[in-house]
């Protein structure tokens, strides 16, 4: 893929996040007037006036999670289903939760034409995650909240990573990536982000 060399480029180095970059094509998320600008590095324009991130953010994020192959993995924010496409490579399990109820539908189309078979997509208002298949190892929040939400601390397992831009919707964000420790959780600021607003409730 193209835009592998920027992603090196911009620091990530884990084999197994660039192996699954190269095996999902990003051209398969984004359609309309933009397809043809899939390969290059930067966000684009999807339905519902949501966007497809950054590849080299995509990748960022990614390697930061810190992926197994045993994980079961949330991710809060599914948009066009390019980032849970990405971590499905790398889990065991990806649940992926939308509030727009045609990008959801439209991702899990997209999952099962390319057999991505341990995705799913459902529509859920993500800031509240899914107590019934919680915990997580993993949980990668994909819209920017003021602080990490709650009840997504709560869904992680012991042991396990979160990753979360966190700021005001229209200012510079942070990258934060959370660890949760027998006794609590420790905090550590990454990089500065600019992602759409985690949005309460789901819409009509
Ligand atoms: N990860 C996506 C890009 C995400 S854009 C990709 O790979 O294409 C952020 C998405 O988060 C948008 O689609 C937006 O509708 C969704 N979102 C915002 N608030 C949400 C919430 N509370 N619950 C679930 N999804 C939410």
């Amino acid at each position: 893929m193209r835009f592998i060399y920027t992603i090196r480029s911009r620091g990530v180095t884990d084999a197994r996040v660039l192996s699954a970059m190269e095996k999902i094509d990003r051209a398969a998320f984004v359609t309309g007037i933009f397809a043809d600008r899939a390969y290059e590095d930067m966000p684009l324009p999807i339905a519902c006036g949501q966007t497809i991130s950054q590849p080299s953010v995509v990748a960022l994020m990614t390697e930061a999670l810190q992926v197994g192959p045993r994980d079961k993995v949330l991710e809060v924010g599914t948009g066009s289903g390019y980032q849970a496409a990405i971590l499905s490579q790398l889990a065991r399990r990806v649940y992926t939760v939308e509030r727009h109820r045609p990008l959801a539908r439209d991702a899990q189309k997209l999952f099962d034409t390319l057999g991505l078979t341990n995705v799913t997509a459902m529509v859920a208002d993500g800031s509240y995650g899914l107590p019934d298949i919680a915990p997580f190892d993993r949980i990668i929040v994909t819209a920017a909240a003021e602080d990490p939400p709650g009840p997504l601390l709560a869904q992680l397992r012991k042991g396990g990573i979160m990753v979360v831009p966190v700021g005001q919707s229209d200012t510079v964000q942070t990258l934060i990536r959370v660890v949760r420790h027998d006794t609590g959780y420790d905090y550590e600021e990454l990089r500065a982000v600019r992602f759409v607003p985690l949005i309460e409730g789901t819409s009509h």
